[in-house]
């Protein structure tokens, strides 16, 4: 939910929008599934919210400026295959023999 985060939900935690000690309760309609990094960037001055209106997740910097994405190009503004490779796994097969 993190604009440009394509981390699969089951490696998300689920946080909170409204964070519990300022009332928020636990529901789906008060957290959003962050990747470990970007939720330490929310609990940093990032912020995430929904917009109803045009139905997605917005993303805003500490400075408040909205983070945008859109298609990745080359300098001369032609379209970047996609370069998204899984990451290695966390723990790698043990060397065999
Ligand atoms: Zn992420």
């Amino acid at each position: 939910m993190f604009t440009g985060c394509h981390a699969p939900a089951w490696w998300c935690d689920a946080h909170h929008l409204v964070h519990w000690i300022d009332g928020g309760d636990t529901s789906l309609d008060n957290t959003a599934l962050l990747c470990e990094r970007h939720h330490t960037q929310v609990h940093h001055g990032f912020t995430i919210g929904w917009d109803a209106g045009e139905g997605r997740w917005r993303t805003f910097r500490p400075d408040q400026t909205e983070i945008l994405t859109g298609t990745l190009t080359d300098t001369r503004g032609d379209p970047l295959p996609d370069l998204h490779t899984a990451d290695p796994p966390l723990f790698p097969a043990s060397p065999s023999g």
